[in-house]
């Protein structure tokens, strides 16, 4: 694109004619991923260099907005897209970029997050799992935990600490992790709601190769913080819209595969709360007027939400990164989850405990109730998200803290030494 600076209409406009040269509703959808990814149409806010159209993420919106009405199947979702991609375009050397970009937009590779331990979540920089050079790779030992998609994934996104002398956001590296190698085992865990889409994931002389370091040996937080930043502006985006695609080859396979991958997130509208129930059971049950202000109040929140929602993204289509709104958008999501499990309990009273077929909604209710504490806890919990707002929008003394100065080594922990 050249001259005029580019406006929605025409870039609308541009795509379309894109479309209608290039979709071909019975290609393999490899084939057609291949096709949209060296267009720069798949993900048109990269840069031009990268498989992208370098437009601003507003007018991204509007090409992705043509390719839906125009029925063509696009990207796949998960946090290859979402989290790995936007990480390594930040930080990520240009051999790792050319090497891994293509192959997430096409779906070839899915990753997952490395970055929780058993005693690290929330003080992620006290991390341990340790990663130690031999030659042209690196030696990772350790344990991972809560790793969302671990089974399915090609690679990590791996946490692990280089340097046990600085302190301990000084010395952690971030590894590009091939998953599938003898010295990865992943175990899924069970969760209380009955579905499984996080694991353990434990390292055994893993080998990562020499080169799959995202920024530089010891500097892995800032590339981690550039993860966090876009997981917090996530929101609800783990769905994939298929409605309104052309009926072929192509749709078939981007269906199963959206099929395959919606198994891992199965519950996850249910951890939001299904704020999108109330009415109609309020309608179903004949709610009480107290009640129905229950459903009031988080169908206000809810809109309101959507508008801090509509900010983030105007503050990232003026080209400012992710920021604490994404922290405020979490929170809110949060609250609202739990006030619309309040209201679907209240409703509901002690039905609200029964599940399978025959109970109300299918057992939907009592799935809500044990499902929305996550929401709280996932991408860093309510807590973390407090400190971050205070810290960084408000302008509060920052978190007092007895171990960023000393040498992780002799930072007392509850984790072992690996
Ligand atoms: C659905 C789901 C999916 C997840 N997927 C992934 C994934 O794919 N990859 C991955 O790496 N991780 C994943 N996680 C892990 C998640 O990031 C951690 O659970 C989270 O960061 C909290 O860490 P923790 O569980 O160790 O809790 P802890 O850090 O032990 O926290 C326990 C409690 O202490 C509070 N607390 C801790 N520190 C502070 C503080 N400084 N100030 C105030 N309160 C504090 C917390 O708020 C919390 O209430 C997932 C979690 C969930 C629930």
């Amino acid at each position: 694109m050249s001259g005029a600076p580019p406006t929605a209409a025409g870039v609308r406009a541009e795509a379309r004619e894109w479309l209608e040269a290039h979709w071909d509703p019975d290609l393999p959808l490899l084939e057609w991923r291949r096709v949209l990814a060296d267009s720069g149409w798949a993900s048109p806010q990269w840069p031009l260099d990268w498989y992208g159209r370098g437009l601003s993420s507003e007018l991204a919106r509007e090409a992705t907005d043509e390719r839906q009405f125009f029925g063509a199947v696009g990207p796949p979702i998960g946090s290859a897209m979402t989290l790995a991609a936007p990480t390594l375009l930040a930080h990520g050397s240009d051999e790792l970029k050319r090497r891994l970009l293509r192959r997430i937009l096409t779906g070839e590779d899915r990753w997952c997050q490395l970055f929780s331990e058993p005693g690290n979540g929330s003080d992620l920089a006290g991390l341990t799992t340790r990663a130690e050079r031999d030659g042209d790779e690196w030696v990772v030992s350790g344990q991972k935990v809560w790793t969302t998609g671990a089974k399915t994934a090609s690679f990590g996104m791996l946490l692990a600490r280089t340097d046990w002398d600085t302190p301990k956001h000084r010395g952690i590296t971030y590894f590009v992790l091939p998953m599938d190698q003898p010295g990865v085992e992943v175990r899924p865990l069970r969760q209380m709601n009955g579905h499984a889409s996080f694991n353990e994931v434990f390292f055994a002389e893993a080998r990562v190769p020499a080169d799959n370091l995202v920024g530089a040996v010891n500097d892995g937080w800032s590339a981690a913080l550039t993860t966090l930043a876009h997981e917090r502006g996530l929101g609800g985006a783990r769905l994939v819209a298929t409605e309104g695609w052309q009926d072929g080859r192509t749709a078939r396979e981007a269906m199963a595969e959206a099929a395959e991958y919606a198994r891992t997130y199965a519950w996850y509208p249910q951890r939001a709360g299904r704020a999108d129930l109330l009415v109609e059971v309020a309608r179903e049950i004949g709610a009480s007027p107290v009640e129905r202000q229950l459903v009031a109040d988080v169908i206000t929140r809810t809109r309101v939400a959507s508008w801090n929602v509509e900010r983030g993204r105007a503050a990232r289509a003026a080209g400012r990164p992710p920021g604490p709104e994404g922290s405020v958008a979490k929170l809110a999501g949060s609250d609202i989850a739990r006030r619309s499990a309040n209201a679907h309990a209240t409703m509901a009273g002690a039905a609200a405990m029964l599940t399978g077929p025959s109970a109300l909604r299918g057992g939907i209710i009592a799935e809500i109730l044990i499902s929305v504490p996550a929401g709280s806890i996932a991408g860093g919990t309510d807590e973390i998200q407090h400190n971050i707002v205070g810290e960084r929008s408000l302008g509060l003394p920052r978190e007092p803290s007895s171990d960023s100065q000393v040498p992780f080594r002799e930072v007392r922990t509850n984790s072992p030494r690996q």
